[in-house]
């Protein structure tokens, strides 16, 4: 059967976009993926607690509750969902081609690509156990949750995102320390002169984390100097990884046009790729806001435009 439109993905671009092509009568097929990423169908929001910053829920709703009624909404209007992930596209003629993990060919006029991106951990000891209660990976996202205000707070990383994280953090936490495991930093000059000269911020150079300490909570982080190898343990309230993220695109295999980081280019201020009728939604495409409304927001316009497409 050749499907009207194929979506893939799980996180917030998706469903927003599915919500729209189903009310639009349209059936879109999704595939919300099985552990794709590394990560679950809903997307990243099911690894974090508390999300304060979704307009419409002033008591906070936590990010698995959201995703669960993004995807009821979804179906409600008749998308259709699967538990498959996509492992490959031939997208060089039409209909397209998409393929999942066991190997069933879909063909499809118009495609939506929403497949997020996934946050870079550190892989250490203590790192898994101590997830969410005190480790975050979006200092925007949760800097101003109760568990870390007021504490000293740690920002690994050295680039323009961990400058942005320990500039934010700075609003509520007593004091940030930046943990970087070179002499110096990667940022822009005007992201470092921000936090250089900002009072709560501290460095602290050429170390990087050997394991993160702490029973039910974070309590303090062993390092490793990179130049002598030497161990000295730190107490800390809370850590924040700004290492970068990793966009789900390998799939893709060429088939989109990519950036240089592996991020979806999209023409400025659309969701349309390289490909006439494939779109594209939310982190996957947008490595600068990655916030869920953000996503939830580009959801809507790719399926504006795929609608307009078929039609
Ligand atoms: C710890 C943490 C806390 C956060 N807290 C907040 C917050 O409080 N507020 C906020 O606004 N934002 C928050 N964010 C950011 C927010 O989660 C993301 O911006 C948002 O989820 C991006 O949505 P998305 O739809 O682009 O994709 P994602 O949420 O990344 O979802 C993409 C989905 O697609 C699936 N997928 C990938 N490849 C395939 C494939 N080949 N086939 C099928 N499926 C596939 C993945 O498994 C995943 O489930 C947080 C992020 C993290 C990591």
């Amino acid at each position: 059967m050749l499907e009207s439109v194929v979506i893939i993905g799980s996180g917030p671009a998706a469903h927003t976009a599915a919500i729209y092509l189903s009310r639009a009568n349209l059936r879109p097929l999704l595939f919300e993926g099985f552990m794709a990423g590394g990560i679950g169908a809903g997307g990243q929001l099911t690894v974090t607690n508390d999300v304060e910053n979704f307009p419409g829920f002033p008591e906070a709703i936590s990010g698995a509750d959201l995703m669960e009624r993004m995807r009821l909404q979804s179906e409600k209007y008749g998308t259709r969902i699967r538990t498959e992930t996509i492992t490959k596209v031939n997208l060089t003629e039409k209909p397209f081609r998409i393929y999942t993990e066991a190997g069933e060919e879909i063909t499809a006029r118009a495609l939506i690509v929403a497949t997020g991106a996934t946050a870079k951990i550190l892989h250490v000891k203590g790192e898994e156990r101590l997830w969410q209660k005190g480790i975050s990976a979006c200092a925007v996202c949760d800097g101003a949750l109760p568990i870390y205000r007021n504490k000293e707070l740690a920002v690994i990383g050295g680039g323009d995102t961990a400058m942005e994280a320990a500039f934010h953090l700075t609003h509520f936490a007593s004091k940030v320390l930046i943990i970087h495991r070179r002499d110096k930093l990667r940022a822009s000059a005007v992201m470092q002169e921000r936090v250089l000269t900002h009072p709560k911020v501290e460095f602290l150079w050429n170390y990087e984390v050997d394991e993160i300490l702490g029973e039910n909570k974070v309590e303090g982080l062993r390092l490793r100097s990179t130049e002598t190898g030497l161990l000295k343990e730190i107490p800390i309230g809370g850590i924040f990884y700004s290492i970068g993220h990793k966009p789900n695109t390998g799939f893709l295999d060429g088939a989109l046009e990519l950036d240089r980081y592996d991020y979806i280019q999209v023409a400025p201020g659309t969701s349309r790729t390289s490909v006439e009728g494939v779109f594209a939604a939310g982190d996957v495409c947008d490595p600068l806001h990655q916030q869920a409304i953000v996503a939830a927001g580009s959801g809507c316009k790719a399926a504006l435009e795929c609608e307009d497409f078929l039609r």
